[in-house]
């Protein structure tokens, strides 16, 4: 009826606000299926609104995520889902539950609440949650002006002064050592192996308290397992050479034993791009 009453005076335009969450699997698939077929059939655009990933992918083009009213990332729904770059679009997708019960999720990707709307924090919205927020990114508003391509979804995604692994050509990014660690230390926490390889050593040894165990990503195994989020990285040198990133907080699970504390992330630099060797954590028992 509802979607009657909008099509009646043949609008080129629709906003869908949540048209299909209060439904069932079943009719939700007919709904999306017969919005499809008007869209096709009356050349359609539609606004869609959905915190459902699974029906963004389905019937989207192209997807902009929101927090706490701006724009953060956007892209097409297949490369968002494939490689998102905004932590907020990352701790989005790693939320999102899997079928596969040794993929079960031991703890949410994302902490805390988001803040009053009313009264943002300042600079990136995302900050206050943001498992890479360093000082910087109190400020991250006054870069967003400065960017004359006032096109808000390129302004979005150069807030972010801390991306991940495919960012790591764009200027704004964190140092090559920094984003080595965050690419690890995400991929690592959501067991994606194909990423971790590349950041990762063969091998890696972690070491919590007393114990040492292996992490070896392209056989896909792990003795320990890192779970999300983790917080404050921040470069190590010795003798004036870059050796690791500390850790300000991250947790690890070993069997159902969590640890949780400061760590540190051991680097090898090859080529001028960085490889990670070790995790070590001088983690309390939780
Ligand atoms: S790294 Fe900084 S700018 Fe990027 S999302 Fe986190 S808090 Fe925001």
């Amino acid at each position: 009826m509802n979607i009657a009453r909008a099509l009646v005076l043949d609008p080129k335009l629709l906003v869908l606000d949540e048209p299909v969450s209060a439904l069932d699997k079943s009719v939700q698939a007919q709904v999306l299926n017969l919005l499809q077929d008007l869209k096709a059939e009356r050349a359609l655009t539609y606004v869609f609104i959905s915190h459902d990933l699974n029906v963004i992918e389905y019937v989207s083009g192209r997807v902009l995520v929101m927090y706490l009213g701006e724009v953060v990332e956007t892209g097409t729904a297949d490369a968002l889902a494939q490689s998102p770059k905004h932590p907020y679009t990352q701790a989005l997708f790693a939320s999102a539950p899997s079928l596969d019960p040794d993929h079960r999720m031991e703890r949410p990707p994302l902490a805390g609440d988001p803040p009053n709307p009313i009264d943002p924090p300042s600079g990136c919205r995302f900050r206050t949650r943001c498992a890479f927020a360093m000082p910087r990114c109190a400020q991250a508003r006054q870069h967003m002006r400065m960017g004359r391509a006032a096109i808000f979804v390129s302004l979005a995604l150069s807030i972010c002064v801390a991306p991940l692994a495919a960012h790591a050509q764009q200027p704004a990014g964190p140092p090559p050592q920094i984003q080595a660690a965050q690419t690890f230390l995400m991929t690592w926490g959501s067991q994606k192996w194909d990423e971790l390889k590349a950041v990762a050593a063969d091998t890696v040894t972690v070491k919590v308290g007393p114990g040492t165990y292996t992490l070896q990503p392209a056989a896909q195994k792990s003795d320990v397992q890192l779970t999300l989020p983790f917080r404050g990285l921040s470069t190590v040198r010795t003798d004036g050479k870059i050796t690791g990133v500390k850790v300000d907080e991250m947790a690890l699970k070993m069997g159902d034993k969590e640890m949780r504390g400061p760590g540190m992330v051991d680097l090898k630099e090859e080529n001028g791009a960085f490889r990670v060797t070790g995790v070590s954590a001088t983690s309390t028992p939780q």
